[in-house]
């Protein structure tokens, strides 16, 4: 088995194997109930994640792709069928357990960057960190280094309005690095972004994936999925398609050929 640090920083605990699931999820069931009404969101959606896998996940508005994620960051939980997350049943934790879990486990990068406003890019990375039992000194070295992965460094004292929206997302995923998650899950992270703006962010999640990080990214464009490992493809509440990616291209060559925008 070959084992690179680069590998260990992202996370991977030293004793996983790569290929262990990192999620497995059976028969997954998801009501929403309002008022008199109940919408069945997940309708037995079972599937396995392996450690280092970039899964893309397609669908069109309302096929239950945000309610999956929700699920797969612990932010909410099934109505029946199992969730395993490393290899723990965290299906039937309270929210405050899965608080927890989320913590140490999850980075979640969403459409709208969320950062706060009066916050520099550093302490907007850093804030995660609170709520874990790091010491200062380590906190500031830990963000400083997720803000040099994704290759902003230098502009760790600028505040988000002093960013381009790439910028900014970039300092989202920065912050869902910080604790050094063992799956990175995004939710139309593109969403707000020009063409070329999106896929500078697919560039850091290769870079990510192939350092060793567990990635699962959902995006309604062909041209984003293409450069994950693995397709998935939802409709009506169900995995209606799991394919492997066919081309694959490499986001760093196809900046090559995409127009540079000014500043
Ligand atoms: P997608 O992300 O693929 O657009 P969602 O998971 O957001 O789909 O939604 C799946 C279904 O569940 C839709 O019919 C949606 O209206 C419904 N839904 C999603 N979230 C809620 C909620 N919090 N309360 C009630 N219904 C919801
Ligand atoms: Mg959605």
């Amino acid at each position: 088995m070959e084992s690179t640090p680069a590998v260990n920083q992202l996370g991977a605990p030293p004793t996983a194997s790569p290929a262990s699931a990192v999620i497995r999820v059976e028969d997954a069931h998801k009501y929403y109930e309002l008022g008199e009404t109940r919408v069945h969101a997940l309708r037995g959606v079972s599937v396995e994640i392996r450690r280092g896998e970039f899964v893309a996940i397609m669908g069109a508005s309302g096929s239950g792709k945000s309610t999956f994620m929700n699920i797969l960051g612990c932010l909410d939980r099934l109505s029946s069928g199992r969730y395993f997350l490393e290899g723990i049943d965290v299906s039937e934790h309270a929210k405050k357990a899965l608080a927890l879990i989320r913590n140490e486990k999850i980075g979640f990068v969403f459409q709208g960057f969320n950062l706060l406003a009066r916050t520099t890019a550093l302490e907007n990375t850093e804030l995660p960190t609170l709520y874990t039992k790091i010491d200062k000194t380590e906190r500031r070295k830990r963000s400083a280094d997720a803000l040099t992965m994704v290759g902003l460094a230098e502009r760790a004292q600028h505040y988000p309005s002093q960013m381009s929206g790439g910028q900014q997302q970039r300092v989202a995923i920065a912050r869902a690095l910080v604790n050094r998650p063992s799956i990175l899950l995004a939710d139309e992270p593109t969403g707000n972004l020009d063409s070329r703006t999106s896929v500078e962010i697919m560039e850091i999640f290769q870079s990510l994936n192939d350092k060793g990080l567990t990635i699962v990214l959902v995006t309604h464009e062909h041209d984003i999925a293409q450069f994950a490992k693995r397709v998935l493809v939802f409709r009506d509440g169900k995995i209606r398609k799991d394919d492997p990616a066919l081309s694959r291209p490499r986001a760093s060559e196809a900046l090559k050929t995409l127009p540079t925008l000014e500043d």
